[in-house]
């Protein structure tokens, strides 16, 4: 699905002079180069603070630890998507409360969103999912309306742009009170372990995450609220430090191969193609450079004759890998059931999870690679 190694030969150089830099200098935690990494991270995103943290789960938990959220709030997040999002809710005694997502983008799914609303939500969770931005005009006003937190889970959307309906574009994971990402390894910035990163322009929030991801301290042995211990270390910052400069260009270079899957399956009716629509526009629908707000960090596509299954055993056959996000519903998972939530009100999702099929997508994708891909499947679905 991805190719890391292929990827490291290219930047070794660079990467390997930043990790001999850790290993010299001895400073293995909080050490210069965290520091380096969080202020060209915030000079990239143009956002006022970038907080490292040591995954993109423990990101998600502390952006609500922060907002000071208590047991019973309710937290209205997609139904489809990967479950550490709804885990830091319910691990935090917050009510999840999970909605479906547009049939297009499998962002939240706005009317579903405003559905959900009770007097006791206190935040929205929007998913860039895939690599594609929410639809953000219509979650910041909803927001605005009843009063709401927006944290944004940008795991999957880091370098994504969103063009707003007025042509104002901000990046994704800095539109909402809090955004959050993960350096996992197969994510579009991964560093060679784990890591996260908390983003805002709040400089109050800030200050009170910068003491949650330090056991609670904002003087040294004084805790004042309870806390974590959640730090990226200098080895994976001197990493995610080589790499940001690449950042965009491997962005382009997984746009160019979703174009390159998208134009090879465009006649198949069997196979519905991602679009790039994060906010209905109509100017954007494509996949095209002015309107980046999709960075593909999956291409998946909808198999709809019902041989979905059957392609995903038969590329595995070929050689080809491939993958099922997300097998089941998170309404159906066993620790996330609630009374609450009735089949009919997740028509999407509960289809999406019969259909789609993600194909291999990352930077090194050559021509040669993508027509053997796109050849055998459309060999096999006709
Ligand atoms: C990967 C991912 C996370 C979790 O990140 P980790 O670094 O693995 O903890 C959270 N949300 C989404 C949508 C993700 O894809």
């Amino acid at each position: 699905m991805v190719d890391l190694q292929g990827q490291y030969q290219q930047i070794k150089e660079t990467v390997n002079t930043s990790i001999e830099e850790v290993l010299n200098s001895s400073a293995y935690i909080n050490g210069p180069l965290v520091h380096e990494f969080q202020a060209d991270l915030e000079k990239y995103l143009d956002v006022k603070h970038v907080i490292p943290c040591a995954n993109g789960t423990d990101a998600l938990q502390i952006a609500m630890m922060g907002l000071g959220l208590e047991q019973g709030d309710e937290v209205i997040t997609a139904d489809f998507t990967f479950a550490a999002t709804v885990e830091v809710i319910a691990l935090l005694k917050l009510t999840p409360v999970l909605v479906d997502v547009d049939a297009k983008t499998f962002n939240i799914d706005i009317d579903a969103l405003k559905k959900a609303i009770t007097p006791k939500t206190k935040a929205i969770v929007p998913v860039h999912l895939f690599g594609q931005v929410a639809n953000m005009d219509a979650v910041m006003e909803i927001a605005k309306e009843h009063n709401l937190f927006v944290i944004e889970d940008n795991a999957q959307a880091i370098g994504a742009n969103y063009t707003f309906k007025d042509g104002r574009k901000q990046k994704a994971g800095t539109i909402g009170n809090l955004g959050t990402t993960s350096f996992f390894p197969s994510k579009n910035l991964g560093c060679y372990g784990d890591g996260g990163a908390i983003f805002t322009n709040d400089d109050a929030l800030a200050h009170t995450i910068r003491g949650i991801v330090n056991h609670g301290m904002y003087r040294r042995y004084y805790h004042d609220v309870v806390g974590v211990n959640s730090r990226l270390d200098s080895i994976q910052a001197g990493v995610l430090k080589a790499k940001l400069p690449h950042l965009d260009s491997y962005c382009n270079a997984r746009r160019n191969a979703a174009r390159f899957y998208n134009s090879a399956f465009a006649n198949n009716t069997n196979i519905i193609t991602p679009t790039a629509k994060s906010n209905n526009n109509s100017s954007c629908g494509e996949i095209c450079d002015t309107c980046d707000c999709h960075v593909f960090h999956q291409y998946t596509l909808q198999i709809t004759n019902g041989k979905r299954d059957d392609l995903h055993q038969h590329l595995l056959e070929k050689g080809i890998p491939n993958a099922i996000y997300y097998p089941v519903a998170l309404h159906s998972q066993k620790a996330y059931q609630d009374d609450r939530y009735n089949e009919e009100d997740f028509p999407v999702t509960n289809e999406l999870i019969k259909t789609v099929i993600s194909l291999p997508m990352h930077t090194e994708l050559d021509d040669e690679q993508l027509k053997f891909i796109t050849q055998t499947i459309l060999d096999f679905i006709n």
